[in-house]
Parts: structure tokens; sequence; C-alpha cells
């Protein structure tokens, strides 16, 4: 053992880290991947799955919505007590508990999707967004932050590491809105309030979400095809997670103001 940590929440709780040395043998990844999920963040506040059955809609995080209400309801009943008094104190330890609790079950819910995904498919394709830049951009904040793309990705990408399955994040500047999914001509009108559209190359009538959710399970699928004969312009982590050492060359057609 090395040492350890000892830790107190905001709700009072206490914790204790472990940290020990232990070998480990590295995982064997597996190069055929035949089952792909993906997980395509859409605005303003859903994550969609390629297969569909693994969606984080509105409905997945109401409670988190619920409970965010009754923490500011709190705060407001905080800000009107004495400071430094015994209420005040109460009151902040009471916030403090709430807070944990959100975190909590947030927490639950993305272990428990990220452990049925990563135990029934043999990879899993994201999206390299950063989110902290898209929220700062358009004051999406709150809603990006709720749903926790990138808190999933980080466990999805352990829980397939430790059984030899890859992670796959496609470049940010890869244009997963833009593209026909059909012919992969890039249609560059697209705003962010088109929820539908019709390509202008071949015709073929789009909804928003479902053809980006398509461009990024091909794109996934074209990388792990590069990667399994070789190609070199990709890297693969000690993580598990398998991506472009390079900018996406269609990374001009993509000015990322939009967070597409
Ligand atoms: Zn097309």
């Amino acid at each position: 053992m090395k040492h350890a940590t000892i830790k107190e929440t905001a709700g009072g709780k206490f914790f204790i880290s472990l940290t020990f040395d232990a070998e480990t043998r590295p995982t064997e990844m597996k190069r055929e991947s035949e089952k792909v999920e993906t997980f395509d963040y859409s605005m303003p506040s859903l994550i969609l799955s390629a297969s569909g059955e693994n969606d984080i809609t509105a409905e997945d995080i109401r409670w988190y919505r619920n409970l965010e209400k009754r923490i500011a309801k709190e705060q407001r009943k905080l800000s009107r007590m004495q400071y430094g008094s015994k209420n005040h104190w109460e009151q902040k330890h009471k916030i403090g508990k709430l807070h944990e609790k959100a975190r909590n079950r947030r927490k639950d819910f993305l272990h428990k999707l990220s452990r049925k995904v990563s135990d029934s498919f043999d990879a899993v394709v994201v999206e390299d967004i950063n989110l902290q830049h898209m929220s700062q951009a358009l004051n999406f904040g709150k809603a990006i932050y709720d749903n926790g793309y990138g808190m999933l990705r980080g466990m999805l990408a352990y829980k397939l590491n430790e059984q030899g399955k890859i992670l796959v994040k496609v470049d940010k500047f890869f244009p997963s809105s833009k593209r026909c999914s059909a012919c992969h001509a890039i249609n560059h009108d697209l705003q962010l309030s088109d929820r539908e559209w019709t390509c202008k190359s071949c015709g073929t009538h789009h909804d928003r979400d479902k053809n980006s959710c398509k461009n990024l399970l091909d794109e996934g699928k074209d990388i792990l095809n590069r990667w399994a004969s070789g190609d070199s312009s990709l890297i693969l982590a000690p993580s598990g997670v398998l991506s472009e050492k390079k900018p996406h060359p269609q990374a001009r057609y993509n000015v990322r103001q939009d967070g597409e």
C-alpha cells in the first residue's frame, strides 16, 4: 500500500481512498469490431446513440432538473439568512447534501449505461468535442454538464479497455452534422436551427440528429478498419482510446462555432 487519502464531502460524508501498487497485465486488444455503438452529442441537451437504444433524453435527466430547481430554491432561502448564524450553517449543509445527491444520481445513471454498452458492443464511437469551450461560446453550460457527455466518455473508455475493446474518438473537426450520410457532400448552409434538411447533391432528406449519428458511426467504423489494417496515422492510447494523429482532412469545411 502506498498511501491513504481522507476526504469529507460537502454533504458530510467521509471517504478514504487507498492507493496500492499492483501488477497488471496489458489487455490484448480485439482487432475485429462487429457491433459498434455511437454516442453523438446533440443540442440542446441530448445524447443520441446509433442503435437508438441507448439515447439519453430529457426524460432520463428530468430528476436532475427537478433537483436543480430545489437547490435553487434552498439557495434563495440561504441568501436571506444571516451569515455566520446557526441557520445559515445548517442551510449550507442542506444544499451541500442536495448537490451531492445530484452528483451521485448522475454518476449512477452513467455507470449503468456505460456498463451495459461496454458489455454488449465491441467498440464505441464518440466525438472529441471540448464541452468547456462550447458551453462558454454558446452559454449552454448547464445543459451540457447535466448529461455528462464527458463523464460518459471517461467511463466508457476504461470499461471497454478492461475487455480489450476500443473507444474511438472522432476528431472534433469531422463535419458530422454538415455531411450528407448518403453521398458525403457537405452542406455549408446548415444552421443550428435546421432540424431537417435536404441534400442538394443527392436529394436525400435528413433528420439532423439521425444524419449526424450515422456519419459518426460510419466514420468510427472506417477508423476501426484502418486501425485493423495497420494505418499509422492513427494512435491507440494506453487507455484504449483510438484517434487520429492529425486533424480530420475535412477540417477546413467546418468552423466549429455552432457546437456541431
Ligand atoms: Zn447527399
